[in-house]
């Protein structure tokens, strides 16, 4: 035998982690007052508790308290109770807890490697080196951000109390996601881990009595769907940070719709992984165990669906089978263990069920010869082949160590496959042309793109969805914000307008009669019912009419608006160019629009001019902010920059107030215009001319067809025919409270960003109501993760 054929006939030993601190630590806690609330531990207070087990047996581990809505009660109770001082408390206290936490945790790493593996029945080797490490990672990178609050987010304060929910694939390290950063902000926590993990919150709920967290500063609070429905309607809490599946992302967008709660949402995926004919094939292998057999697949971000170039393709799939080969599938404490068990065997048999129908459908499933351990819930790592776009395996989320394989001819195909989903969390693109992949990765539908690589996380770069993968960032600049809020200057109490009686008498010194279209694609188009409706001036006269927009002119204008391309791929240079151009062509009608606001509105004359002069002055504002509010790069420690970079949400409708109808329109539709976005709006119901004047404007200021439409009529029936539209990607609302409301619970279809004033309008003219606070709502953040060296 040479050395070769010796290497290759070696056996793995056995490699156990020693468990017995983790046993220990489970025989001497009473899990029957598992709850962390107010600093104590609390039993229940309706008796329950519900089981949680081990992953790779089925044995029970522990009984848990089940904490029901009276329990959560007195959770949010403490949180609040704890809330004046905490906020009030230096951002250099906060990021000594912060700190002290982080360092507890490091003293006791092992433990939670240990016990994570034994509750969740992931690898120790990911426990023990990814999920444990990034967790301590995020609590010391946040005692940073606690003190740089000041610096870094002038006029922000945190929220308050916030409610967080998070799933069981990365028990410890999703909560270090949650409470890291809403502790840095100066909030107080009511966390909910899932029920099939509990074990490291608990553990960690300990950290925190040992690190001097202020008893309420944190409360974990143990249970289900029952305990997650109580904080998601708790008044007492005005942020819900929520990790876990889109299904139950919607049915709480819905729940908390018109509530006010600030919201963020990081849920499922279909992620792409891509491989070019230029690959480093065996890279690209190793990349895909990591991408789709890590954490056995129960990763959001999984590159679950590997699109691969049709010349490579068979060259891939046999190195692809080759490795699946020698994964090692088996107990979970083994230090040699890729592939454990799933966590439980429910999700064993949604598995399997999901393979079975995508085989029914088509699909070629493959699994390597290997014999699984006799107890527990696992499964062969498994790669399915010729998959039609359409097949359930290329469109569900699995949830599980299953490869769904698809080819491309050419780039163009490689991108319109990727973005075939309706997630949009993650990406990965492989490739030696970093050209080639950088070309690719601004047009990836994605929160995340790794360039040669996969499944890279760090504290300081920013994680989060696209579409129906939820919308927030977790981590870094932008996650902060997430629990911030800075004061904007609140305008009016808008009403629901009432069809009052119609004004039929013509305003004196009318000239020729002007009927005012809708616009849409760059034209002036009649409205699809051709009705119309009459505007009033002050003095209750008719001023003109404006055409009555229906469900169908909205339609018409989103297709107008998605299919302008110019505008989104414009560079900002030139958009910059078109908006100036704007405000010099309304500066040249100042007059004109002045004269309207006051036979509008009833303003005199100066306070109209002013309003046309903030006007311009806005407009030069974006003008000038749109190639300066840029991304960032950030350096995380690793071999690789990210670059965090600004990119347009996509379609936005906008629905504007009658308050300041001119300079309201415009500081809403501008700082959209300014970052790329294509816009639907929906000016003023009571005053409507003032954007049906700004046609002209517009169509004289080189603006492409479809970048700007604009679609007049009844307020709140445009403003649910927009929230519904699954082709609208985010939703500006200044509207009556109703309206703002059930636009919300409207939005769930395609999980559109949705900002909306509920009931209140802004005082536009305030400078808090410009720039940073708008460009922000009017971008998505896509971290590109970019490794360098050989
Ligand atoms: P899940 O949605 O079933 O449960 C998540 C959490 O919500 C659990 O704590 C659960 O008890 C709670 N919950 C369930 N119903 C609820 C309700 N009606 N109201 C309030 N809370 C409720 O998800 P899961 O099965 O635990 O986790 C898997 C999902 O999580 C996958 O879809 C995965 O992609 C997603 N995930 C996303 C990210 C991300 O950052 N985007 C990270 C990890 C996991």
């Amino acid at each position: 035998m040479n050395i070769l054929e010796r290497y290759h006939a070696m056996e793995y030993g056995p490699a156990p982690e020693a468990r017995n601190e983790a046993d220990a630590w489970l025989a001497a806690r009473d899990f029957g007052k598992a709850l962390f609330i107010g600093g104590d531990w609390k039993a229940a207070s309706g008796g329950k508790t519900f089981e949680t087990s081990e992953p790779s047996s089925g044995k029970l581990l522990a009984k848990i308290s089940d904490a029901n809505a009276a329990d959560i009660d007195a959770a949010v109770a403490a949180a609040t109770k704890a809330l004046p001082k905490w906020s009030a408390s230096s951002g250099y206290q906060r990021a000594k807890v912060l700190y002290a936490i982080g360092r507890a945790m490091q003293r006791h790493q092992r433990l939670f490697a240990v016990l994570e593996t034994i509750d969740n029945g992931k690898p120790i080797r990911e426990s023990r080196d990814i999920d444990v490490p990034l967790a301590i990672r995020h609590f010391i990178h946040h005692a940073g951000w606690a003190q740089a609050l000041d610096r870094d987010f002038p006029g922000h304060k945190g929220v308050g109390v916030v409610g967080q929910i998070i799933p069981w694939n990365f028990p410890l390290l999703m909560l270090a996601w949650k409470i890291a950063p809403a502790l840095a902000a100066g909030c107080t926590v009511v966390l909910k881990p899932a029920e099939f993990t509990p074990l490291t919150s608990i553990l960690f709920a300990e950290i925190c009595e040992r690190a001097g967290v202020p008893k309420g500063v944190v409360n974990i609070v143990q249970g289900g769907p029952e305990a997650g429905a109580a904080i998601v309607n708790h008044p007492g809490i005005q942020k819900i940070a929520f990790t876990g599946s889109s299904e139950v992302g919607k049915i709480i967008r819905k729940a908390t719709a018109g509530s006010g709660k600030k919201l963020s949402l990081e849920l499922g995926g279909k992620s792409a992984f891509i491989v070019f004919e230029d690959a480093d094939l065996d890279s690209a292998v190793e990349g895909l165990v990591d991408g789709i057999w890590f954490n056995q697949g129960q990763v959001c971000c999984a590159g679950s669906r590997l699109l691969v170039q049709e010349g490579i393709a068979d060259a891939l799939i046999a190195k692809v089978k080759t490795r699946m080969s020698r994964l090692r599938v088996g107990s979970p404490l083994d230090k040699n263990t890729d592939i454990g068990p799933l966590v439980d065997l429910t999700q064993l048999d949604r598995v399997k069920g999901l393979i079975a129908e995508g085989a029914r459908q088509g699909a070629v499933c493959w699994q390597p010869d290997a014999a699984l351990p006799s107890s527990g819930y696992y499964h062969l790592p498994t790669l399915a082949t010729s998959v039609s776009p359409a097949n359930i395996l290329a469109q569900e989320e699995v949830f599980g160590p299953v490869l769904a394989t698809m080819t491309f001819r050419n780039t163009e195909e490689a991108i319109e496959l990727a973005n075939n989903t309706r997630y949009g969390l993650a990406a990965s693109v492989w490739s030696e042309n970093v050209n080639l992949a950088l070309h690719v990765a601004p047009q990836l539908k994605a929160g995340v793109v790794w360039v040669n690589g996969t499944n890279m996380f760090d504290a300081a770069c920013g994680f989060g969805g696209y579409r129906e993968s939820g919308f927030g960032r977790e981590g870094g600049r932008e996650g902060m914000f997430e629990y911030l809020s800075a004061k904007l200057p609140l305008g009016s109490v808008i009403k629901l307008a009432t069809s009052s009686a119609q004004p039929v008498e013509q305003a004196d010194g009318s000239a020729i009669d002007r009927t005012a279209k809708l616009f849409i694609g760059g034209k002036q188009v009649r409205p699809d019912g051709n009705y119309s409706i009459a505007v009033a001036t002050a003095k209750g006269k008719l001023a003109g009419e404006v055409g009555l927009g229906s469900r169908k002119d909205i339609r018409d204008a989103v297709s107008a608006a998605r299919a302008c391309k110019a505008w989104p791929e414009a560079t900002a240079y030139n958009r910059s160019q078109v908006l100036y151009y704007l405000a010099e062509n309304l500066s040249g009608r100042a007059s004109e629009f002045a004269a309207r606001l006051t036979e509008l509105t009833g303003a005199n004359a100066k306070a109209a001019r002013d309003e046309v002069e903030q006007s311009i002055e806005r407009l030069f504002l974006y003008a000038g902010l749109a190639d300066k509010f840029e991304g960032r790069v950030h350096q995380p420690p690793a071999r690789a920059v990210t670059l965090a970079l600004h990119e347009p949400v996509g379609v936005v409708g906008i629905v504007a107030p009658d308050n300041q109808p001119l300079l309201g329109f415009i500081s809403l539709v501008a700082p959209a215009l300014a970052m790329g976005n294509t816009v639907v709006a929906v000016p003023s119901e009571r005053h409507p001319l003032l954007a049906t004047d700004l046609y002209q404007v517009i169509e004289y200021s080189d603006v492409p067809a479809g970048a700007i439409n604009i679609v007049t009529g009844r307020t709140a029936e445009l403003a649910g025919v927009l929230a519904k539209h699954d082709d609208v990607d985010g939703l500006w609302l200044f509207a009556d409270a109703d309206t703002c409301a059930k636009a919300e619970a409207d939005s769930v279809g395609n999980l559109k960003r949705v900002w909306s004033g509920n009931g209140r309008s802004l005082d536009w003219a305030s400078e808090e109501a410009a720039g940073d606070a708008l460009l922000r709502r009017a971008i998505e953040v896509k971290n590109v993760w970019v490794p360098y060296g050989d």
